[in-house]
């Protein structure tokens, strides 16, 4: 253990940023939904870092978060974007809660509320409002060489990069472009980093429709559809999550009909119409 809490600055960069993007997505949960830690008990969050191996990828394992080095040559490290360490810890919490299933349209919905989270966590920290945040993903951890902004786009999915090695965004940002894949792991689990643009369009259209801050009155909508329990299924689809949002929204804003109108507003914008 390099850094624990409480300690000292050690030196490593990465190390530095994995503390400090673990600690700003508990004070998100904390200070924002009342949650201690992603299983609402304090559970410890815990992330290994520098490890050596030219890893181009971030993910839980055995307990804790590993963030990769990068390649140097189109990635960087993988704490440089306090979004996408959020993102993972999202996981977790995701894990805690719904327990979306990783695969087709719920597969799709968990990698979406982790962007959320990733992209809430970061507007907090930098005290962005929704309508000056930039929504990318990842967009630190790309080096010059890639023709590209980030990972993802909330904003506008399928725009994040153009790249000859990298190819380009698969993303779509409508149900009109929804991608149809085969559910294996050759397919990205039926494309769950690919559909996922349309519900996290639908959460930045919500988002920037209500104006202010995210992470308050939208972040809480889509925080409750995921942590009330028996609100959603393990796999529930894209349509049936954006009812259930509806239900958070018109539960925790009953007083204020403007939430309710920017929601509904958004899941028409991306061709998934709440009834
Ligand atoms: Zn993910």
């Amino acid at each position: 253990m390099v850094r624990g809490e409480g300690d000292p600055l050690t030196g490593d960069v990465a190390a530095t940023e994995a503390y400090d993007g673990l600690g700003a997505t508990w004070e998100l949960l904390a200070r924002s939904y009342g949650r201690d830690s992603l299983d609402g008990q304090g559970m410890l969050l815990a992330a290994t870092v520098t490890t050596g191996a030219t890893t181009t990828n971030a993910f839980w394992d055995a307990g804790r978060w590993v963030f990769g080095d990068g390649d140097g040559v189109y990635f960087r490290r993988f704490t440089a974007s306090l979004d996408v360490i959020a993102h993972e810890l999202g996981h977790g919490l995701v894990q805690y809660t719904s327990g979306l299933t990783y695969v087709g349209q719920p597969g799709a919905l968990n990698e979406s509320v982790c962007d959320v989270l990733g992209a809430l966590v970061r507007q907090r920290l930098l005290g962005q409002d929704a309508g000056s945040a930039d929504w990318l993903i990842g967009a630190d951890l790309l080096t010059d060489r890639v023709q590209g902004v980030a990972l993802r786009s909330m904003a506008a999915p399928g725009t994040a990069y153009d790249d000859p090695a990298l190819g380009q965004d698969p993303q779509p940002a409508h149900m009109d472009d929804y991608v149809d894949l085969p559910h294996d792991a050759d397919n990205d689990n039926g494309g769950v980093h690919i559909n996922s643009g349309i519900p996290n369009k639908a959460f930045h259209l919500f988002a920037t429709g209500l104006g202010g801050r995210a992470w308050e009155r939208a972040g809480q909508v889509w925080y409750d559809t995921l942590a009330t329990r028996g609100r959603i299924a393990r796999d529930v689809d894209f349509a049936t999550f954006a009812a259930a949002t509806a239900e958070s929204a018109r539960e925790r804003y009953a007083d204020a009909p403007e939430v309710l109108d920017a929601l509904l507003s958004a899941w028409d914008g991306v061709g998934l119409p709440v009834s």
